[in-house]
């Protein structure tokens, strides 16, 4: 697979015909449109995203950005009511000059509407004082376990909540409204569409906004297709989504679970001890209930997608899915990140037919945060060649909004793998060539999903095209590519 410059005529939301061609051309139901100095490949999937947290980041004014209290103030000014309340997240003093935060600084914004800011790192609150007051904490609130809440010399609350403090206000604040969940369903739909992502695998669902994503679907108003994953752990979705679904471009195929944590908090659980700490990460589930729970799962014709990061997570989670392939089920298998795999572990990928769920982008971000958690000696890091070589389908995708969602900066990774602002690729034995990172982005996902009509330009496939402005035959200029337009479903959408 690689660009091409072609001539393709869609019917039907179906492609029709295909002919090599001097300009790109897509011909819809009769009507062309040409585009110069284009190329063309079939539409990008993003294989582990999270679709409602990027309609939250692109609907939310990011706070990180603010350098002083001042700025900070200036950029809550901005930030729309939701609910009755104004609401934020990503604050970080560090570096401010004046570090003495106070409700009353909030209060000159609002002492009508409460306000609430989550600091960036999570562990604490700035409140306004109506939100102190909504909440019921006054001098005289003792701290929860857990938690506490910061108070002056004449012991009255300052506005600054820390840990479990924050869920006393965080409690009263109303639940995002059904319109609310489509709008961001929706935005980051379109987001998609302009980088030229025609599906995504949608992880980690709350079974909360089914219904939100049911109702655009059967509006037929969802522009990509979304595959989606939900959770899986608590066995909630028994009662509200016992069973897989499939409308238009939406289908609810999978759950999902975690047998770790992450690299950077030391959550990845390692056959070894960290390199950086006394510690082995953390295992989220036994193995027995994960078994338990995913053929509970397959029985109800689920799919299975479990997050793995460390060696002995990924190794853990082999071993259940070699159970359930000796008890002969047939589903679907995945394993999200399959980040750190010992060699010993690599060939039961194919061997039990396991999916491995990269996100190339993670590698060049964490490189020298992991050689810190692993140590220099570490090699079974993203080991993707390793994993092709033996046979692996790799699916690939961004972790959207955690990484940046842009598939060219994926694409990237895989065939680049330099950290951010170095020159050195690292590990150049594990680099993909440019065939098969497309492979993973634009075909192999779509053997996840069991939808054997796409992933490839041939006649009778349903039209999903991607139209760049890059042959990215040269390497370093694969970050710069530009998406001149995207075909989903047959429609065309022009973005430049
Ligand atoms: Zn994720």
């Amino acid at each position: 697979m690689k660009p091409n410059k072609l001539s393709i005529s869609i019917m039907n939301g179906l492609i029709e015909s295909i002919d090599n061609s001097d300009i790109s051309e897509i011909i819809i139901d009769g009507t062309s449109s040409c585009f110069e100095n284009a190329y063309i490949i079939p539409g990008i999937v993003d294989a582990h995203a999270h679709i409602i947290g990027l309609g939250e980041n692109l609907n939310t004014i990011r706070l990180e950005k603010a350098k002083s209290k001042s700025e900070l103030i200036q950029l809550i000014k901005k930030i729309d009511t939701i609910e009755g309340w104004i609401t934020g997240r990503g604050w970080n003093e560090e570096n401010w000059d004046d570090k003495d935060l106070h409700r009353l600084d909030l209060d000159s914004i609002s002492s009508e509407t409460p306000i609430f800011l989550v600091r960036v790192d999570g562990h604490a609150a700035w409140v306004n004082s109506k939100a102190l007051e909504v909440s019921g904490i006054n001098n005289l609130t003792a701290n929860p376990k857990g938690g506490s809440i910061q108070k002056d010399t004449e012991g009255n609350p300052t506005g600054i909540l820390i840990d479990n403090a924050i869920e006393l206000v965080r409690d009263n604040i109303p639940k995002v409204s059904n319109e609310r969940i489509k709008k961001y369903i929706l935005d980051a739909c379109y987001e998609c569409l302009r980088n030229g992502i025609t599906e995504v695998h949608d992880m980690d669902v709350h079974l909360n906004h089914l219904q939100a994503y049911k109702e655009l679907d059967n509006d037929n108003l969802l522009p990509i297709r979304l595959v989606q994953y939900i959770r899986g752990f608590d066995g909630e979705y028994k009662q509200l989504q016992p069973r897989p679904y499939f409308g238009n471009n939406l289908q609810i195929i999978g759950l999902k679970f975690y047998a770790d944590g992450a690299l950077g908090s030391r959550g990845a659980l390692m056959i070894d001890k960290y390199n950086d700490a006394e510690t082995y990460g953390l295992e989220l589930i036994s193995s027995d209930e994960l078994s338990e729970r995913a053929s509970e799962g397959c029985d109800n014709g689920w799919d299975i997608a479990v997050h793995a990061i460390g060696d002995k997570a990924n190794r853990n989670v082999l071993d259940v899915y070699q159970k359930l392939r000796n008890d002969n089920y047939k589903n679907i298998l995945r394993i999200e990140h399959s980040q750190l795999v010992h060699p010993e572990d690599i060939k039961r990928f194919s061997d039990l037919n396991v999916f491995a769920s990269v996100q190339p982008i993670h590698c060049t971000s964490d490189k020298n945060m992991a050689i810190k958690r692993l140590g220099e000696d570490y090699k079974f890091a993203y080991p993707w060649k390793t994993l092709l070589d033996f046979n692996t389908i790799l699916i690939a995708g961004s972790d959207f909004p955690i990484e940046a969602h842009n598939p060219f900066f994926g694409l990237d990774s895989f065939i680049n793998r330099k950290a951010l602002n170095e020159e050195e690729t690292w590990q150049k034995q594990e680099t993909l060539t440019l065939e098969d990172a497309l492979n993973s982005y634009c075909y192999t996902p779509h053997l996840a999903t069991r939808n054997s009509n796409s992933g490839s330009l041939e006649i009778g496939n349903r039209a999903d095209i991607t139209i760049i402005d890059n042959d990215l035959n040269q390497s370093n200029n694969i970050k710069n590519t530009k998406v001149l337009a995207t075909v989903s479903n047959g429609t065309l959408t022009k973005h430049l």
